[in-house]
């Protein structure tokens, strides 16, 4: 894939970058290592004093990037907003409780015949992190604001069509005091990225992004004995019982499925509904997602924008249509507007059976499946039949179910009469195919540390 910013809205190629050659990956490198050998010692206030500076730039030139994200990727301006503003909020979260997440963590020392016994977090190095273009500025914070404040050094490997975006995330820290070397932006493509994982400065990987990717980046850090985390796809269930509030288990539906133009990890994709409020669910569901308007996402009040790539509207459009010739029907939707840039209608489908595509493959663009079930045992049985595991939804008023959901949906995240979210405060990740790892809150700032254990007789 080229480095390159292509509008996803006209089709139209606005800028190309070429890839850095083996000597500049080299010199970005070296300086991170040397960089890591100070920056590590560095007291964790002053630390925080440029993480808030950094915040603090960010959010004067929210309007900017929020457009600038608009422009590589698709995403509607008023959410390009609010990602700039989570990300503030993000950086300003760990600005201010770094210090408390990497005090010495006292242990019983009598009981290990020690007069004193602790566990402290130390920072690990250079991290190499290979982010996706989905929030292009969100995903790159949520790595970035911990792995500082812990005193880690960042090389990002952003996704090749963000390229500006991820320029600037280089030059934002840097802006704001941070060392040069303490984070640093390489424009290299996806076959670049094993020399930098198996270069020996390089002490360990965080990915977001599809399984192969993962599996891939795993697998040559597993070679090298380097710690990852991942953070893969999804296909979050979203289960209705009878006793859910029908009007807002309805409208966050369309949310939760529509968001970033359909391409969160975390968007809700499979509408499990049980067979006494199906109907109800159904007609209210349809008619929302026909309402929606499609169009330039530069525009105040569009609800979807098109597709980031136009390999992505097609994978979209063939898993569609994979079901539809299987006997899967439309309930609105289906098809790809007569317009240019990579749009797709909102769709809504069903009965899906096993064979078809959809029923297995994580679904990245707006369209939702639509199942009906007899009883909280089938919808979990459904809930759980993917490969991944990141996040879940249930709507239920009955404790007694929302105990049955919490305890036996398999997945990172169960959110119960709401939708899933990320947030500083808590930890995000998944299960089975979706990676392993924790990103957020305290679990996401010790990922990359050593957890060295302290015996003082
Ligand atoms: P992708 O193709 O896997 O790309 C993600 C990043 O990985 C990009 O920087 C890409 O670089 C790089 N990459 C791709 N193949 C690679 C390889 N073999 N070795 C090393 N790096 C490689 O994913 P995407 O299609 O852009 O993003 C969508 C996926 O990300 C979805 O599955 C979505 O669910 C997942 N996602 C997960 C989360 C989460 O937190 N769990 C969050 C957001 C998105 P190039 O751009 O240069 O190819």
């Amino acid at each position: 894939m080229a480095i390159a910013t292509v509008n996803p809205t006209t089709g139209e190629t606005l800028k190309t970058f070429e890839p850095l050659d083996e000597h500049e990956v080299e010199e970005r490198i070296a300086l991170a290592a040397t960089e890591f050998a100070t920056y590590r010692a560095t007291d964790v206030k002053q630390r925080a004093a440029w993480m808030q500076s950094a915040a603090s730039l960010l959010e004067s030139e929210q309007e900017q990037v929020a457009r600038l994200m608009t422009t590589e990727m698709g995403k509607t301006l008023v959410s390009a907003r609010s990602e700039v503003a989570k990300c503030v909020k993000g950086m300003r979260y760990y600005a201010e409780h770094a210090e408390e997440f990497l005090a010495d963590e006292p242990a019983d020392g009598p009981a290990v015949g020690a007069r004193r016994a602790y566990a402290r977090y130390q920072p690990l190095g250079p991290v190499l992190a290979v982010m996706p273009w989905n929030f292009p500025l969100w995903q790159a914070i949520r790595f970035a604001a911990p792995a500082l404040m812990a005193g880690n050094v960042g090389l990002l490997k952003h996704a090749s069509n963000v390229p500006q975006t991820a320029l600037y995330l280089g030059e934002l820290f840097a802006r704001a005091g941070f060392p040069d070397g303490c984070f640093q932006t390489l424009l290299i493509g996806s076959g670049q990225v094993e020399a930098v994982l198996r270069d020996h400065r390089v002490v360990a990987a965080t990915l977001t992004g599809s399984e192969p990717a993962g599996r891939s980046v795993a697998s040559i850090a597993g070679s090298e004995v380097k710690r990852t985390v991942l953070e893969l796809g999804g296909s979050d269930p979203y289960v209705v019982m009878p006793s859910a509030d029908l009007d807002a288990a309805v409208a966050t539906a369309v949310t939760a499925r529509v968001q970033n133009n359909g391409q969160s990890c975390i968007a809700a994709k499979r509408f499990i509904v049980h067979t006494d409020v199906y109907d109800d669910f159904t007609a209210r569901f349809v008619a929302r997602m026909e309402a929606l308007r499609v169009g330039d996402p530069q525009d105040e009040s569009t609800d979807v924008g098109p597709l980031a790539t136009e390999q992505g509207r097609d994978d979209l459009e063939m898993l569609v249509a994979d079901a539809v010739g299987r006997g899967a029907h439309v309930l609105c939707g289906g098809f790809i507007p007569d317009r240019p840039g990579w749009f797709y209608q909102p769709t809504v489908i069903t009965d899906i059976t096993p064979e078809m595509r959809i029923f297995m493959e994580e679904v990245f663009g707006p369209a939702a499946s639509l199942y009906r079930v007899a009883d909280i045992d089938e919808a979990l049985a459904l809930a759980n039949v993917t490969d991944f595991g990141l996040g879940s939804n249930a709507w239920t008023t009955d404790e007694i179910e929302q105990e049955r959901f919490v305890a036996d949906l398999e997945a990172g995240a169960v959110f119960i009469n709401g939708m899933v979210t990320s947030s500083p405060e808590l930890p995000f990740g998944g299960v089975k195919n979706s990676g392993y790892g924790r990103e957020l809150s305290a679990h996401g700032i010790r990922e990359f540390c050593n957890i060295k254990t302290v015996w003082i007789g």
